[in-house]
């Protein structure tokens, strides 16, 4: 078995690669596409020390820096089970294997929620956005569009709209969703128009970016445009958890709930990144969190193989 087994090949996950190997302890990562999200990602600006990347760069590095230690890589393997056998846990496999570890470090990210329609896809890094802390200086002085009136996209819209010229927020429902005080904000602001029943039915381009969007006013049925540089999409984020229900706590979004040292409600299983409850979904707070649920898995095996 392995001392420490990592689920996921992405930022959290090669930290505590490193961070589990650089212990010269047994140490394994499953992973079902190591580089993990940053494979779908542009340019990077924000990943503190390295001015910019782009994303396939990053996960080539990744992988680079976690070949460098004796770290034992099995990708492109999906996990689907997780068992406690007491001390030990065994994580099953897509193919009908299974892998041993007597602590574990859950770490297999989430993935934006998409709208679903013509041109999201076409378009996506070249003006279909998910990440406002990312991508929203890029639209420094243009137009963009928000699209989900719940908390994230009312933040979204609130931070952009310092940054760009103007952000139109589109929600499908007749009210938004976040909070009042968010709602407060939002309208005070002069720059922005919320539009309410307004159901986002394509992304227009012009070949090469996007240079607007059409929606459904559900009210009048009626098909309307507004021209827009960038669109961020902000109608949820899902943890790749379904495999782990009845396993370890989750919350009703399906986030791994973790401690301050990134342990779960199962002793010796850690978790860390976009899968967990740990707010702000970023590289450098994954990294960070990934080095902490690996030192914190190495304490543990510390501590019990005392008893
Ligand atoms: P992920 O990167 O999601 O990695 C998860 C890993 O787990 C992957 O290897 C995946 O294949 C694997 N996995 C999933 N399920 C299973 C399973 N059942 N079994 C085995 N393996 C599994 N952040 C920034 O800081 N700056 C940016 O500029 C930026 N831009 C972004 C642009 C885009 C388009 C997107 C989508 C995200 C962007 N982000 C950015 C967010 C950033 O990519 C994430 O916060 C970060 O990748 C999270 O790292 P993670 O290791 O927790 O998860």
């Amino acid at each position: 078995p392995f001392e420490v087994l990592v689920v996921g090949g992405g930022p959290a996950g090669a930290a505590a690669a490193i961070y589990a190997a650089r212990k010269g302890i047994r140490t394994g990562v499953v992973a079902e596409r190591f580089g993990g999200q940053v494979l779908d990602t542009m340019a990077i600006e924000n990943f503190i020390s390295v001015r910019r990347t782009e994303g396939p760069d990053f996960a080539k590095a990744l992988e680079a820096h976690v070949a460098d230690y004796d770290v034992e890589v099995m990708n492109l393997q999906t996990a689907t089970g997780l068992r406690d056998h007491g001390g030990m846990f065994e994580v099953e496999l897509e193919n009908g294997a299974s892998v041993k570890g007597r602590t574990v470090i859950l770490s297999t990210g989430a993935r934006w929620r998409q709208m679903g329609v013509p041109g999201e896809e076409e378009y996506m890094n070249r003006g279909v956005a998910y990440c406002p802390h990312c991508d929203g200086p890029l639209y420094k002085g243009k137009p963009v569009a928000v699209i989900g009136g719940g908390n994230s996209g009312v933040e979204a819209a609130i931070d952009l709209a310092g940054i760009t010229k103007h952000v139109t927020l589109l929600e499908f429902d007749a009210e938004l969703r976040a909070d009042d005080v968010l709602q407060r904000k939002l309208r005070s602001l002069p720059n922005v128009t919320v539009l309410t029943s307004a159901k986002t039915t394509e992304v227009r381009g012009d070949g090469k970016k996007v240079i607007g969007l059409t929606y459904e006013d559900r009210i009048g049925g009626d098909l309307k445009e507004v021209d827009v540089d960038g669109i961020f999409v902000q109608i949820g984020l899902l943890p790749n958890t379904e495999w782990l229900r009845g396993t370890v706590a989750l919350t009703d979004r399906g986030e791994v709930e973790v401690d301050n040292r990134g342990e779960t409600s199962l002793p010796g299983v850690f978790a860390a990144g976009d899968c967990t409850t740990v707010p702000y979904k970023q590289i450098v707070i994954a990294v960070g969190e990934g080095a902490k649920a690996s030192l914190a898995a190495f304490d543990h095996l510390i501590r019990s193989s005392a008893d």
